[in-house]
């Protein structure tokens, strides 16, 4: 059995460690490798090696660590397709998508090449008589990221780029579920010539994140997961004094207004709602049909439903592959049940779905309810699975209703070709992040990413402006330089600009 261990201080940790976790092929169900869960020793090493090389790296010269950045960014496109093989092997989603994520991921890295630029400080001259200001942008020091399964390549790559890039060190503890990509990328740092503990991985399940969150050397904590696990992260690492971001679940919505194209409508739902079987925080899980889009809708979407080709990931037809795990495909399979029980109509039901040669996969066909309404649980839960719900309603401002009113805030679109109103859509609804006839409207590397209200706890959204504000520390400088006829004297007033 392949053995999946930490990578503490630039190499492979032989130390010893707690017990391990399995890892599956979602596709056959097999178990494939066994991941060693770390515990306090681990954890110590880890955020040991990162405190040692905090204090050589932060003072690494902009020129130095660009250098890294850009020979990093250029092995992830290397080996771009090794990683995407790493991801489906263990995740189960197709390999199509798993290189999509790599590319999210290499835009991160490439924003983060641009960091002499993004860490450059302002300067005024004169703001007083004789005195001049300028601020910088220091690093915080250790920071911790906490990663979820569904993208274990790209949602890291959110992070560590950024926060390597400002001169701070990192641990990542990975999603123990698929963690091989995270030892690999650690791999190619050390290639790129990162020096030893800047770069860190420890694995484990909530046992090491609960000690990386108590831990006197961790400063900052990114997450990004569930949002009962994030609401734990943010209140556990704020009430320990630690700088914290934490990006939770989502039930994002795609509202259809009634002079929308139905059939593009259609293809980008069942895109946003079955892509990578429904296991993204930005998929669309509710399709909100206003007036009388509801009948061609559901009928378009069911139609195209029967046509698209479920298989192991690594196979190169393939269009959707299986859930992660057993446990997470009863779970969900459980939320298609109770839908019915609670009155919704199922009109697509995939949960006989078995694929010949592939029999014990973790597999569940597309499923689409039609009238669901706002109080069942396949409306209230985050259900992360192939699993679409279409709620009907009555008027564009019923949808920015329904919409506002969800505790949820990561990603919404609007179909429709009415600029008014998909303007007054933007400005009106409570979400992070709007698409106009886009499905999936992840912001490019360069702007942030990061929902509202039970979707994101803290000030801070991940890369952009908001990663780097998040890496780093302001610092204000007040200068003067006073001849010595300059001298004023004792003053016991409160300075003012003269
Ligand atoms: P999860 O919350 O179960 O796990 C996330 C991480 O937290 C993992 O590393 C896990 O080991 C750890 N963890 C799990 N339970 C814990 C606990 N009780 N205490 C401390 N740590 C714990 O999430 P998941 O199932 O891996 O990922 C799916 C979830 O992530 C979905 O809710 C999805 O919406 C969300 N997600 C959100 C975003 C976003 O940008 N907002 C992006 C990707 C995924």
């Amino acid at each position: 059995m392949r053995h999946i261990t930490h990578w503490i201080d630039g190499t492979t940790w032989t130390g010893e460690s707690g017990g391990t976790s399995p890892v599956f092929d979602p596709s056959t169900g097999e178990q494939q490798a066994a991941v060693t869960l770390g515990d306090r020793r681990a954890v110590d090493a880890a955020v040991g090696a990162a405190r040692d090389a905090f204090p050589a790296w932060a003072a690494a010269s902009l020129s130095k660590r660009t250098r890294i950045l850009f020979a990093f960014r250029d092995l992830v496109e290397r080996h771009a397709d090794e990683l995407a093989g790493l991801v489906t092997s263990e995740h189960g989603k197709v390999i199509s998508d798993a290189g999509g994520e790599v590319q999210r991921g290499l835009e991160v890295a490439e924003f983060a090449c641009g960091v002499p630029h993004l860490l450059k400080g302002s300067f005024s001259e004169q703001v007083s008589t004789g005195i001049d200001s300028y601020d910088m942008r220091q690093p915080v020091g250790v920071c911790a990221g906490i990663t979820p399964f569904n993208f274990p390549v790209m949602v890291p790559m959110w992070m560590h780029p950024v926060a390597i890039a400002c001169g701070n060190t990192f641990v990542l503890k990975p999603s123990e579920r698929d963690p091989s990509a995270s030892v690999r990328i650690a791999e190619l740092w050390a290639d790129a010539g990162l020096p030893p503990g800047v770069f860190n991985v420890v694995h484990g399940d909530r046992a090491a994140v609960d000690l990386l969150l108590r831990h006197p050397g961790i400063d900052a904590v990114s997450f990004v997961g569930s949002t009962p696990v994030a609401k734990h992260i943010y209140e556990s690492a704020a009430s320990a004094g630690k700088r914290v971001q934490a990006l939770g679940g989502a039930k994002n919505h795609m509202v259809v207004l009634p002079d929308a194209d139905i059939e593009t409508a259609a293809e980008a739902a069942i895109g946003a709602g079955y892509g990578s079987a429904g296991e993204r925080c930005m998929a669309i899980s509710v399709v909100v049909a206003v007036g009388a889009a509801g009948d061609d809708l559901v009928r378009a979407i069911r139609q195209r439903l029967s046509g698209f080709r479920i298989g192991p990931g690594l196979k190169a037809d393939s269009e959707m592959g299986p859930l992660v795990t057993q446990a997470h495909r009863e779970r969900v399979a459980g939320y298609v049940e109770r839908g019915v029980a609670e009155g919704a109509e199922l009109v697509v039901d995939g949960r006989d779905l078995s694929i010949e040669g592939h029999e014990s996969g973790f597999w569940l066909g597309p499923c689409l309810f039609d009238r669901a309404t706002p109080d069942m649980t396949i409306y209230t839960d985050e259900i992360f699975g192939p699993v679409l719900s279409v709620v009907r309603v009555n008027s564009f401002d019923d949808a920015v209703t329904l919409v506002n009113d969800n505790p949820y805030g990561n990603g919404v679109a609007v179909f429709t070709n009415d600029g008014g109103a998909s303007r007054r859509f933007a400005s009106d609804i409570q979400v992070g992040m709007v698409g106009i006839n886009v499905p999936i409207p992840v912001p490019m590397a360069y702007y942030s990413f990061g929902g509202w209200k039970d979707s994101l706890f803290g000030s801070h959204a991940v890369h952009g402006m908001q990663g780097v504000g998040f890496y780093t520390r302001t610092k204000t400088v007040t200068a003067r330089w006073p001849l010595p006829e300059e001298r004023k004297g004792v003053d016991l007033g409160f300075p003012v600009q003269t």
